[in-house]
C-alpha cells in the first residue's frame, strides 16, 4: 500500500487518450514546426539602431530587396532549438546499441577538463610560447596512442575516422611515390564487409578498389588475399576486429603477404575499443591505423562532429606524416608547420586538430590507467557476448554461436515467413524507447542487425534491453505483426520513406501559398 500524502498519484479512470489535442502537443512532447513556419520576416530578435553615416562600398552589388529570412524573439528562438534538441536520442538519455559506432558514456570528468580556460579558451593562432601546456597535452596523448598501438609516429590533426583513413592512405601513396612506384601500384584491396568509408577513401586518393570476398566464417582468409596480390597492389584496408564483430585471426599472415608483395597494410582501427590493452596493432604488421577518439576514448560523437581521428604510423610510413607535428627541444615544445624539404605529405587541416577532443581523450586515458583501459575493452566484449548468449535461442547468428568481440551480429534468417523485416523490428524498438541497432550493415549478411552495447551499460540496463528484444522477437515469431506494421507508433513522426528522402530530398522550404497557387495553375 502506497502512503500517498498530498495529491493522488493514480488517475480516476485509466482510459487511454484517443483524441487529438488542440495544440497537437502530446503532453510535454511538443509538436515543433519549422523556423520558417513560426517566424515572420518583419520580426527580429535584435534591437540595434540603424548605423549612421554609413556609406556602402558594395555599389550595385548591394542587395536592394528584403532578404526574407524569418525572425523570432530570443525566447522563441531558444525554445525552438531546445525543443528540437529534446527530440534527439542520445547516450545521455538511454542505451544506444548502434553497432560499429561505439556509443559509450562520455564521462563528465572529461567535460570539466575540456572547459579549463587553459584548454577551452585558447586560440590556434596564439604564440606558441603561450600555449606550451596545450602542446604538452597533445604530446602526452600522442605518446599514449603510440604506446597503446606500438607504432612509431602519430598524426594528430585528422578530424574524424574517415579523415584519418585519408591521411593514412595519403601517407601510403607518398611512400609508394618516394619509391618510384606511383605509376605501378594503383590497386587497394578492400574486404566486402568493410565500412563504406574504406573504398570511398581509396577512390578519393585515386586508387582502384579490388574487393576481397569474406569466408563463410565472416573472416578474411590469406588465400583470398594472395589470389588478388600482385605488383599493382598498393595496400590492403582491413578492419580488425572486423565489422561482423569478429577478430581477424589470420591478420599477421595477411600482413606478410602484403609486405612480401611490396604493399602496405592499412588497418581501419574504428573498433580499437575492443582490443585496447590486449593487442598492439604494431605487433600485427600494421603500417597505418586511424583511431576514432570519439569511439574508443569516449569523446562525444556530436552531431556528425567534431570527432578526432589520429593516425598511428609504422617506421615505414613515419617520414611521410603530415604537418603539423610537435617537436621537443629541451623544455620547449614547438609545432613544425613547414613541410618543405621533408617527405611530409603536407597538411590536412587548417590548424592542429580538435583540441577539445584531445583533452577529453587524455582525461579518459589517465582516469582509467592502463589496467582500466584493458578492463574497459574486456567489459565491452563481455557485454556484447552477454547479449549474444541471451538472444541466440530466438534470433539467428550468421556465423554460428561463436564468441564475438565488442558487437554481436544477427541476421534475418529467424524472421523468415513472419512478415516482419529487420526494418520493422528496428522501428518497433523506437516505440520501446531504444535507438535501433545498426541495420543492413555489414552487407555480407542478409538483413543484418549489429548490436554494440559498449561497456557503459550495467547488468540491469542490459537485462531490460534484452527482455525488450525478447518480447519483440516473440511477438514476431508468434505472428503478431500489428506491433511492427507501421511502427514507430509513438515517435513524433511515423514511418518515413527513407529511400525517397535520400533519393529525392526536398532541400528548400517553399511557402505553402505559392505551392497551392502552382498546383492550381497546373490543373
Ligand atoms: C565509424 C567508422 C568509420 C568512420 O569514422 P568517422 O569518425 O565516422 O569518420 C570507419 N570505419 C569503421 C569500421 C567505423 O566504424
Amino acid at each position: 500500500m502506497l502512503n500517498n500524502q498530498g495529491r493522488p498519484t493514480t488517475p480516476k479512470d485509466s482510459a487511454v487518450a484517443s483524441h487529438e489535442t488542440f495544440t497537437r502537443n502530446r503532453g510535454l512532447q511538443m509538436e515543433e514546426a519549422l523556423l520558417f513556419e513560426i517566424g515572420r520576416t518583419d520580426v527580429t530578435g535584435v534591437d540595434l539602431d540603424e548605423p549612421t553615416a554609413f556609406v556602402s562600398r558594395l555599389g550595385d552589388l548591394a542587395r536592394d530587396e528584403e532578404i526574407g529570412l524569418p525572425g523570432l524573439s530570443e525566447p522563441e528562438t531558444m525554445r525552438h532549438f531546445v525543443r528540437l534538441s529534446q527530440k534527439n536520442y542520445a547516450i545521455d538519455s538511454g542505451l544506444y546499441p548502434l553497432g560499429s559506432c561505439t556509443m559509450k558514456h562520455n564521462p563528465r570528468l572529461n567535460e570539466s577538463m575540456a572547459r579549463l580556460p587553459g584548454f577551452g579558451d585558447i586560440h590556434p593562432l596564439q604564440p606558441q610560447s603561450t600555449v606550451q601546456g596545450a602542446l604538452a597535452l597533445i604530446e602526452e596523448l600522442a605518446g599514449w596512442l603510440m604506446t597503446l598501438t606500438n607504432m612509431d609516429a602519430v598524426a594528430m590533426s585528422p578530424k574524424a575516422g574517415a579523415h584519418g583513413e585519408y591521411c593514412g592512405m595519403a601517407a601510403i601513396k607518398a611512400a609508394i611515390e618516394a619509391k618510384g612506384e606511383g605509376a605501378l601500384r594503383k590497386v587497394v584491396l578492400v574486404p566486402e564487409s568493410a565500412h563504406g568509408t574504406n573504398p570511398a577513401t581509396a577512390a578519393a586518393i585515386g586508387f582502384e578498389v579490388r574487393s576481397v570476398p569474406a569466408g563463410a566464417d565472416g573472416n578474411v582468409h590469406p588465400d583470398a588475399v594472395r589470389a588478388l596480390m600482385g605488383p599493382d597492389v598498393a595496400a590492403i584496408m582491413l578492419t580488425n576486429p572486423n565489422t561482423c564483430g569478429l577478430f581477424e585471426r589470420q591478420i599477421v599472415e595477411i600482413a606478410q603477404i602484403l609486405h612480401e608483395g611490396g604493399g602496405y597494410f592499412y588497418c581501419d582501427g574504428a573498433n580499437f575499443n575492443a582490443i585496447v590493452g590486449k593487442v598492439r596493432p604494431g605487433d600485427l604488421g600494421i603500417d597505418a591505423m586511424h583511431i576514432n577518439l570519439h569511439k574508443t576514448f569516449s569523446t562525444p560523437h556530436g552531431g556528425g562532429g567534431p570527432g578526432a581521428g589520429p593516425v598511428v604510423l609504422s617506421s615505414r610510413l613515419a617520414p611521410f606524416a603530415p604537418v603539423p607535428f610537435i617537436k621537443r627541444d629541451g623544455d620547449e615544445l614547438a609545432l613544425v608547420e613547414d613541410a618543405h624539404g621533408t617527405q611530409a605529405l603536407g597538411r590536412l587541416t587548417a590548424f592542429h586538430g580538435q583540441m577539445g577532443m584531445f583533452v577529453r581523450a587524455l582525461s579518459y586515458i589517465l582516469s582509467h590507467g592502463s589496467d582500466g583501459l584493458k578492463q574497459a575493452s574486456e567489459d565491452a566484449v563481455l557485454n556484447a557476448n552477454y547479449v549474444r548468449a541471451r538472444l541466440a535461442d530466438l534470433m539467428s547468428l550468421p556465423f554460428g554461436n561463436r564468441p564475438c568481440m565488442h558487437e554481436v551480429l544477427f541476421d534475418d534468417t529467424w524472421l523468415k515467413d513472419t512478415g516482419v523485416t529487420t526494418l520493422d523490428f528496428a522501428k518497433a524498438m523506437i516505440d520501446e524507447g531504444y535507438h535501433p541497432m545498426t541495420m543492413y550493415f555489414p552487407l555480407v549478411v542478409h538483413g543484418a542487425m549489429l548490436i554494440e552495447p559498449t561497456e557503459s551499460e550495467s547488468l540491469a540496463s542490459l537485462e531490460l534491453f534484452i527482455m525488450t528484444l525478447r518480447d519483440l522477437a516473440m511477438s514476431a515469431l508468434r505472428g503478431e505483426t500489428t506491433r511492427f506494421e507501421g511502427a514507430p507508433f509513438y515517435a513524433p513522426r511515423r514511418r518515413l520513406d527513407e529511400t525517397r528522402a535520400a533519393r529525392a530530398p526536398v532541400l528548400r522550404w517553399i511557402p505553402p501559398q505559392p505551392i497551392m497557387d502552382a498546383q492550381q495553375a497546373a490543373e
